[in-house]
Formats: C-alpha cells, structure tokens, sequence
C-alpha cells in the first residue's frame, strides 16, 4: 500500500531495538510484507544490525518469509500515474496542517493516500519490568529515488532505545533526521534531565539552527519516552499526533507541540 519509488518499486526500512542495546535493521528491502519482522530475525539470528536490498530479500526468504508480487495497490498505482505526470523530482515531505481535512484541534481527518507523502511508524514501548523498546517502520517518502534510505531503519536516527534512560522514534524528512542523529540526540538530552517534550523540542531546535531557511519546508517529528513512563513529542510543524496507550487508557491521540504554527 505504500507509494512507490520514482521507477515505481515500493522499497521498505526498518529497524528494531531492545532494552540491551541488541539491534537489528533492514533497508531497501523489497517484496516482503512485514519489513519490521525481518529486521528482528537479523536482531535475533544474525551477528549483524543491518541487512540491505537484495541481501535482506535473500535472508527473509530463508528465513520463511514469502515473496510478495510487487505489485502497487490501486491508490498507489494512482498516485503513481499522477505523479508521472509530470515527475516532478521533489523531495519534500509534507506537513500535515497544509493538507486538507486538518482541523487544528484534533488529529487530522483520514487523508487520501495521495496526499500522505510519508508512512512511517515508529513504537516505543515501556514493559511492566520497567525495560523499553522501540521499532521504525516505512516505505519511506514517495515518489524517492531510487535506492534511496531515509532515517527510519537508522539506529540512532528513526529509533534509538537506551534502557537506562528513554527511547525515542521520529517521522518526517528522513535526511534531516539523519543529519543530526535525531533520536539519539534526544536520548542524550533525556540523559541530561531533560523531560520528553523537551528533548523532542532540542532536537528540533537543532534542526533550525542548521538550516533556518529550509526548515519552513519540512516536517520532522520526534516523540520520546523516559524511564518514568513520561512521554512528549515536538514537531517542526503543526498537525504531529502521535497515540499512547497505558493500563488506564486503552489508547488516546495527543497532538504534540511544533515550532512553528498555522
Ligand atoms: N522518515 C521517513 C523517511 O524519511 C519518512 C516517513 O516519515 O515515513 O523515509
């Protein structure tokens, strides 16, 4: 279901990681349904953290993974067809409150999959032995070039998990992530006494400094959780939700802070 690549291949990443720092990560895997499943048998099998392209297909394969055809689902074959149209080479992820049906007060309405430029999932989790985890899971931005990896199956980048500390994970322009070693930079503040929100918000502020004139064009989202079981998020733009669920709730959509607004 995801969008494909601008030569039409649907190229996932994603990566995994536990409360003793084990690892494991697949980029540019094609033709498997559940990448984040793959990347925990390198976590759990293998000697390594990162499979990639052709070598990830092969280890899923024998690892009882079944090939899928590659086909595009109808909504991405159409928005593939669209986008052909004038394949206009544009790396820009989009920013949630730009797009229609987002309301300012509430998560954003259900969005055509042509409209969502970015998929990514990312989990963090604290157990009742107080040990956190986290995965990051994506076909990454639409209509990429070909080859192209982005934060998500980057440890340290879409997803970091330190057990003594806190785990965060991010969505948004994958480049700009990486650039600043996103989630790990946000661990390290947690580390430093810093709540979620405010670590989340660091980063972003990171982000700015970098680049104050392109920052107005990307959305990127951090969300973390510490040791305590405090969550925050921050984001560059508005229309940022992310959903939590603990033994009292059975799963409610915050909408985090941004640096920028409407
Ligand atoms: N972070 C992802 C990437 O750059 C995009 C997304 O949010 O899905 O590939």
């Amino acid at each position: 279901g995801g969008n494909p690549d601008r030569d039409g291949f649907v190229t996932l990443d994603a990566c995994i990681m536990d409360e003793k720092y084990n690892c494991g990560s697949v980029a540019f895997l094609q033709k498997i349904k559940n990448p984040i499943s793959v990347a925990r048998k390198v976590m759990d099998m293998t000697p390594h953290v990162m499979l990639v392209g052709e070598g990830a297909y092969q280890f899923a394969l024998e690892n009882g993974f079944e090939a899928e055809s590659g086909n595009l689902s109808d909504d991405a074959k159409n928005e593939y067809q669209k986008w052909l149209r004038t394949s206009e080479y544009k790396p820009v992820m989009n920013i949630e409150h730009k797009q229609s049906g987002f309301q300012s007060q509430s998560a954003p309405a259900k969005l055509n999959s042509g409209e969502i430029n970015h998929d990514t999932m990312g989990i963090i989790a604290l157990d009742d032995h107080g040990d956190l985890s986290g995965s990051c899971t994506t076909s990454g931005m639409g209509f990429k070039m070909h080859g192209r990896v982005g934060d998500s199956p980057i440890i340290g980048g879409g997803l970091y998990v330190d057990n003594e500390i806190g785990a965060a994970t991010s969505s948004g322009q994958g480049e700009e992530v990486i650039r600043i070693c996103g989630t790990h930079l946000v661990v390290e503040m947690m580390r430093m006494g810093k709540n979620p929100e405010e670590a989340c918000k660091i980063a972003i502020e990171r982000l700015l400094k970098i680049n104050p004139e392109k920052a107005n064009e990307f959305q990127v989202g951090f969300l973390a959780l510490n040791k305590n079981g405090e969550h925050g998020a921050y984001s560059m733009h508005p229309g940022f939700t992310y959903s939590m669920t603990d033994n009292d709730s059975g799963g409610i959509v915050i909408k985090a802070n941004s640096h920028f607004s409407i």
